[in-house]
């Protein structure tokens, strides 16, 4: 008797000294001393992989368990494997989160509710819904928190419909939903744009007195806006008994994003007025609400406001805005930035570099983008890809070509994405072998297995290079299914190389599979009306018309100064009209006399020539050319954009007026860049 009790008073010593050791945070010594212990019992290795997670060191956690699993001496109770799956769920490793389940089941305790909801909750932070839903399958009593959490791996998963099916559920079931179901839930109604849905949910909330809880109303609130009921996102915020700064950052998210950014700016007023903590992501909404709405010039007055109250600008913050600058080709607020990064240094950093180097690459300034990359120190893989990608979008095949080499002499490890930039600058510089070779040499020398998108590009630097067959002979061995940009490279293709049997194969697989696109129709219908096949085209019409697929209008704009000025075919309500069209004719006349030839077979209609070219005339690029043009006021240089392809009358007429005026005139379509100078195009022809 004597000789037992005295060991175990030192096991529970050992116990109780480990536990300290480990609450004041010196969880090496706590290691030390279980390292003496010859046998510990389950309890002592439970205490020291749960000290591991307390103190953010999960993955620590994950490798002591596995030991305690090597040992093999003791079997897993119900305790050590709810703290091993919470750090499992903490560092989402999927592969041994599916370890911690396969114990659970071996030594029976899965179907324990309050572990079971600990490896549905696992599984959920690991992004695997179908584990979660195999653990909420087998447990005989399921409980809120069951159900919570498997509605929340789902929505977390982006699965929304099955998690507004299983919410469903839930209630058949006769369970109550508490606060966290509700704003675990919301996210998926506003996924979906559910606004009924949301409305039914924000009514149980109210009917159950959940509506006064900040989570829920913060997620009522981010739904309606993402909804667009904005009017419903006010009233939920205005009735919130208590404000936090999260539900200030998403009414203010909400109103930018739903374009009320006048109430926005008073609200934030009103948010300061009031003492709420304004937090950097309260200044990022800001910044990055005025930058997407436009107001590049407040957007930066922000960024300085956001500096005097002692914030830093972020990635975050730029990255916020820099975007906004390139979606509207907003060129002057982008160089604004610009020179905020480099009054304040933050252009060295790797990030916000290569942000403004795809930035100016977009906007259609390829040399900057150049310069910016040039200069960054410590380049990582990233802005290398965007390099090359600036590159490729504006035709300068070889350069990508050249700097791939250089990225790998300096020992930087292409990705995924490396070869899908360096694929696209070869298929749009007409670089054939060379796409080749760097297609066969992505599995061969750098052991990645190629993806669909490279498939697919490779497929894009065949037809562009007019091997049309080898493309199709390509397309059909793929291990993987074609993508529809596949088939469309090569319907593509068959416009350019006008070759009708491939259109007609590949126009017909891209019905199947993308009946809805309006693009492949319009291509098809366009080789045919060039090989003359009228009866052919007006069925390929007729298919789009019976099955309501409307071509997206084309449409095209130019930044002059500060403004956008828009385009679409045909514009009679657009500034300086008269002038505009005055000067299309003169123009097309001076150019038939060169012996110019309008390219009429880019006009769908059976009508006669002279017609044809009238049609042609009004083309929404070439509106904003000549606007661009007639504006220039002495400038060298102008640039356009345009949403679909450039048709090839209006590329022919661009070459022309480069070459009339002495200008350079860039035009950015759906594409690619192309860049007019002495009448010729940087795509050499082929787009
Ligand atoms: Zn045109
Ligand atoms: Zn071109």
């Amino acid at each position: 008797m004597n000789s037992v009790l005295p060991v175990c008073s030192t096991v529970h010593s050992q116990l109780k000294l480990l536990k300290n050791y480990i609450e004041s945070g010196q969880l090496l010594r706590a290691h030390k001393l279980f390292d003496t212990i010859p046998h510990p019992n389950i309890r002592i290795w439970t205490a020291l992989i749960t000290g591991y997670t307390s103190k953010g060191l999960p993955k620590e956690s994950i490798k002591l368990y596995n030991e305690f699993i090597k040992a093999g001496d003791l079997n897993p109770d119900k305790y050590v494997l709810l703290t091993v799956a919470k750090a499992c769920g903490i560092v989402s490793d999927l592969n041994k989160a599916k370890q911690v389940h396969a114990d659970a089941v071996k030594h029976d305790i899965h179907s324990d509710i309050i572990l079971g909801n600990a490896l549905i909750h696992m599984y959920g932070k690991c992004g695997f819904p179908q584990g979660a839903m195999t653990v909420f399958d087998s447990l005989v009593l399921k409980d809120v928190i069951s159900w919570t959490s498997v509605i929340a791996a789902h929505v977390n998963s982006g699965l929304s419909h099955k998690a507004l099916q299983l919410f469903r559920e839930m209630t058949l079931y006769g369970l109550r939903p508490n606060s966290v179901t509700l704003s675990s839930l919301l996210p998926a109604c506003s996924y979906l744009k559910a606004l009924n849905t949301g409305k039914v949910i924000h009514g149980y909330a109210i009917r159950n007195g959940l509506v006064d809880n900040l989570f829920v109303s913060s997620a009522l609130v981010d739904t309606y806006a993402k909804c667009l009921s904005i009017m419903y996102a006010r009233n939920v915020f205005h009735k919130l008994p208590r404000k936090d700064t999260i539900s200030w950052n998403v009414i203010l998210a909400a109103l930018f994003s739903n374009g009320h950014q006048e109430e926005a700016l008073d609200l934030f007023e009103t948010m300061k007025l009031e003492g709420a903590n304004l937090d950097s992501a309260t200044w990022n909404s800001m910044i990055g609400g005025c930058a997407q709405n436009g107001k590049s010039q407040l957007a930066l007055r922000f960024l300085l406001q956001m500096q005097c109250s002692g914030f830093k600008a972020n990635n975050m913050t730029i990255a916020s805005i820099l975007p906004a600058c390139t979606d509207l080709e907003n060129l002057s607020g982008g160089r604004e930035i610009h020179a905020y990064c480099f009054r304040h240094s933050l252009n060295r950093d790797v990030f916000i570099a290569t942000a403004l180097v795809l930035m100016y690459a977009k906007c259609g300034e390829l040399d900057l983008s150049r310069k910016i990359f040039n200069m960054i120190p410590r380049k990582d893989i990233v802005s290398w890809n965007t390099m090359i990608l600036a590159n490729a979008m504006h035709g300068c095949g070889q350069e990508a070509l050249l700097l791939f080499q250089v990225m790998i002499n300096f020992g930087y490890k292409p990705n995924a994405v490396t070869f899908t930039a360096i694929l696209s600058g070869c298929s749009h510089s007409q670089l054939v072998d060379e796409g080749r070779a760097i297609f066969i040499s992505i599995k061969r020398d750098h052991g990645i297995e190629p993806d669909v998108d490279h498939y697919s590009c490779m497929v894009d630097v065949l037809c562009r290079a007019g091997h049309l067959y080898d493309a199709y002979d390509f397309i059909k061995k793929m291990p993987i299914d074609p993508s529809p940009s596949a088939w469309g490279s090569l319907l593509a293709g068959c416009r350019v190389y006008k070759n009708v049997e491939l259109g007609k194969i590949s126009a017909y697989k891209l019905f199947e599979i993308e009946p809805n696109n309006p693009g492949n129709y319009v291509l098809l219908s366009n080789i045919l009306v060039t090989a003359k096949l009228w009866n052919d085209a007006s069925e390929v019409r007729k298919m789009m018309r019976d099955g309501g697929i409307v071509k997206e209008p084309g449409c095209s704009w130019i930044p002059i100064g500060k403004q956008v000025y828009t385009f679409v075919k045909g514009d009679r309500r657009i500034p300086q009209c008269e002038k505009i069209y005055a000067f299309l004719k003169e123009t097309r006349k001076k150019m038939r006399l060169q012996g110019y030839l309008p390219k009429t077979d880019f006009v769908l209609q059976d009508i006669d020539d002279e017609e044809k070219e009238e049609v042609l005339c009004d083309h929404s690029e070439k509106l904003a050319v000549a606007f661009g043009i007639l504006n220039s006021n002495g400038k060298p240089s102008i640039r356009v954009f345009k949403n679909l392809r450039i048709c090839g009358d209006c590329h022919n007429w661009i070459k022309f007026m480069a070459k009339a005026t002495l200008m350079q005139i860039t035009v950015r379509d759906s594409l690619r860049f192309h860049h007019f100078k002495d009448g010729i195009c940087s795509c050499g022809d082929v787009w």
